[in-house]
């Protein structure tokens, strides 16, 4: 659900905090939450650590047709300046533990990282691939994460979630219908709130050398990059290319997208898919800066880059 709809003025705050409990905050101010370090306010915000919190949020939000918006991690998102005019539930479900030999059941509020670190203590190896990715485990199975070859939802094996009706259940991996930078959660909209993922037995050693590696690789591409969201386009599926991809980074470097700035927001020197706030951005700054480099990309190649950022509030 996004911001289509606009809150019921006739909410008292009493009935909000009966309603959503006395964990809701006012007026909450987005930008700390989002690694971009740009946006306004939330009207309402709650930050639900169980299932049973998530279920409870999205229920009243219903009740009381207030749109609403799930965040995690907040490291793929641009905020509207004008912020978002409802309720942003922020997923905080944690607890990581083995369910068998090679599987992990993880908690969707979880960052990513220590579930690669769990992973890698108990000898488990398939992970690897996203040593470094930021956010949570449910915004990178929502977006389908992936580096060097690898994506989430091919390790997935269940996730657990609520619907818009505010009713958990357990799905397969095969409900997710992932795909590049892609999930069916994209289209439903639902809230995940744990996952297992199937890993197969491995060797300490080798996990950890593998993941140091990538890390390596990826400090030299992203070192000094300041408050950024990643690959701000997808890459352009083309089995002719390396993992299958034509580089949005490599067409926006040949129309010279590095020298690009707009206020506050510039194009990272090292990597033309990546826009940086260099302190003061408005996240307009941003999405004008994002539809100059798009109309070069356009204009050169008759290719329509697709944001692999998702947008929350009125740009
Ligand atoms: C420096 C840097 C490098 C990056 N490198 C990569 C990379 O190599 N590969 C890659 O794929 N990404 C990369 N990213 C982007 C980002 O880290 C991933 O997309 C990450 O998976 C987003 O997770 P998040 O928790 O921050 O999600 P958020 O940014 O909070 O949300 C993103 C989307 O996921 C949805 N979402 C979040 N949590 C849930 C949930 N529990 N249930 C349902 N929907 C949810 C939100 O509604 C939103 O639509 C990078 C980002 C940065 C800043």
């Amino acid at each position: 659900m996004t911001g289509q709809l606009s809150t019921n003025p006739e909410l008292s705050m009493a009935a909000l905090l009966s309603a959503f409990g006395p964990n809701l905050e006012f007026a909450r101010d987005l930008a700390p939450l989002s690694s971009f370090k740009t946006g306004g306010k939330a009207s309402y915000f709650i930050a639900a650590g169980s299932t049973g919190e998530v279920t409870k949020a999205v229920s009243a939000a219903r009740r009381l047709k207030i749109p609403f918006f799930v965040i995690g991690g907040g490291t793929n998102l641009l905020i509207s300046d004008s912020g978002f005019s409802g309720l942003i539930i922020r997923v905080e479900v944690t607890g990581l533990k083995l369910r068998s030999e090679t599987e992990i059941e993880c908690g969707a509020g979880e960052e990513l990282k220590a579930l690669i670190n769990f992973a890698t203590e108990n000898e488990l190896t398939g992970l690897e691939f996203a040593a470094g990715i930021w956010g949570t485990v449910g915004g990178a199975i929502y977006g389908n994460a992936g580096a060097y070859g690898g994506e989430i939802g091919s390790v997935v094996s269940e996730v657990s979630l609520v619907d818009l009706e505010g009713r958990p259940r357990t799905v397969t991996a095969e409900y997710g219908r992932f795909a590049y930078r892609d999930s069916h959660f994209k289209r439903t909209r639902e809230i995940i709130v744990s996952a297992v993922f199937k890993l197969a037995k491995g060797q300490k050693q080798a996990i950890e050398q593998k993941i140091s590696d990538i890390l390596v690789q990826r400090e030299e591409k992203y070192c000094n990059l300041g408050n950024s969201a990643g690959c701000f386009f997808k890459n352009i599926p083309d089995p002719k290319e390396k993992y299958g991809k034509l580089s949005a980074g490599r067409l926006l470097d040949e129309v010279g997208a590095k020298e690009l700035e707009v206020g506050g927001a510039k194009v990272f020197e090292k990597h033309a898919n990546i826009i940086v706030n260099k302190g003061n951005a408005s996240s307009q700054d941003i999405r004008r800066l994002a539809d100059i480099m798009k109309k070069k990309v356009r204009d050169k190649f008759g290719v329509e880059l697709t944001e692999e950022i998702v947008q929350i509030g009125d740009f």
